[in-house]
């Protein structure tokens, strides 16, 4: 087999349960996404991870990650992992034309954003409609956007985008916020904010570029038009796990099924972090996650070798 384990995703899961493999002395290689980016990575400031009591920007907290697990050995490679399979002695994946085999695998790929699926979203993306305020804010100075969502990461991202916008008008379904209180407090006292309570966006307006949306007010069911220069869209995720269906358990929400320990439903492989069903999802659960991830495939591929310190 080329590798004891195989890491597939680079995030805070992943990274640091390559980093506990590599301190195993296991084989490790880890694989990072080339055409997703963490959601880790594209957070301005992560408030809630201990450590660090200013806040730290997502890319420097992981880079620092990265930097850790490299001390141990570990390899990395970017690709898409399309395809796992088992192998007779373990599992084997897919990447472009090219097999990599492994004992175990754990599997961190972690979640994307959840499109609207409202008329001139798909045309408009990248013409106005975002799914990534640190990406995308700076585009918006001094100019007047509205923001869909009412979770921690579209209050957090409306926060954030009051930075260089004049106006971050956001549209929520209810007329009270599902994200944390902190973060509530923090944008009902930003003048820069205003909700546009109870509503939903019923389409994205305008013909190369966003110039407004559409609104529905879910209660009175009256309509109305909000002229805006962007759109950001902060909904909610969905699992990257396209690449085990059929081959792991998935919930219904499409979220990996397993235990406390992270197995799954198949002998071998493990998974963590934001691609696994869960309560929580923050970077802190997702390190806890790697970690029990990487003893259970570290004592699963001792089993295996007959080494386990019983
Ligand atoms: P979320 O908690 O699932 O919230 C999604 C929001 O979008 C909800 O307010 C939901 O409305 C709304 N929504 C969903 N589908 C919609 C639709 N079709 N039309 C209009 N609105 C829709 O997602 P999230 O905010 O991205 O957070 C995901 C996870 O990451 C959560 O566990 C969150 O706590 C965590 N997170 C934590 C932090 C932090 O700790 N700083 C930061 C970011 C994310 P309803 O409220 O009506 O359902």
């Amino acid at each position: 087999m080329d590798y004891d384990v195989i890491v597939i995703g680079g995030g805070p899961a992943g990274l640091t349960a390559a980093l506990y493999a590599g301190r195993a002395r296991l084989k490790t290689l880890i694989v990072e996404s080339f055409s997703v980016l963490g959601q880790a990575i594209i957070t301005d400031r992560i408030e809630n991870y201990p450590g660090f009591p200013e806040g730290i920007n997502g890319f420097d907290l992981v880079e620092k990650f990265k930097k850790q697990a490299e001390k141990f050995e570990v390899e990395f490679k970017t690709g898409d992992v399309s395809e796992v399979k088992k192998h007779d002695k373990g599992w084997e994946i897919k990447i472009k034309d090219k097999s990599y085999t492994a004992l175990s695998l754990i599997v961190a790929s972690g979640a994307k954003p959840k499109k609207l699926g409202v008329a001139g979203e798909e045309k408009l993306q990248g013409k106005g409609v975002s799914y990534c305020a640190t990406c995308d804010g700076a585009l918006y100075r001094d100019k007047e956007v509205v923001l869909a969502g009412g979770g921690d990461t579209a209050i957090e991202e409306a926060l954030f985008l009051t930075r260089f916008a004049a106006k971050v008008k956001v549209a929520h379904r209810r007329d009270r916020l599902r994200a944390t209180k902190i973060l509530q407090e923090r944008a009902l006292a930003n003048k820069k904010i205003e909700f546009i309570w109870e509503s939903t966006i019923t389409e994205i307006t305008g013909d190369n570029k966003v110039s407004g949306v559409k609104i529905e007010n879910v209660r009175t069911k009256e309509k109305g038009e909000v002229p805006c220069d962007g759109v950001f869209i902060f909904v909610g995720y969905s699992p990257n796990t396209d690449f085990v269906k059929g081959v792991l358990k998935l919930d219904k929400g499409g979220y990996i099924a397993g235990d406390d320990n992270m197995k799954t439903s198949e002998k071998g492989i493990f998974a963590c972090g934001d691609c696994r069903g869960k309560l929580l999802r923050q970077v802190v659960t997702a390190c806890g996650d790697g970690a029990v991830a990487a003893f259970s495939a570290q004592q699963y591929v001792e089993e295996l070798k007959g080494v386990a310190y019983k």
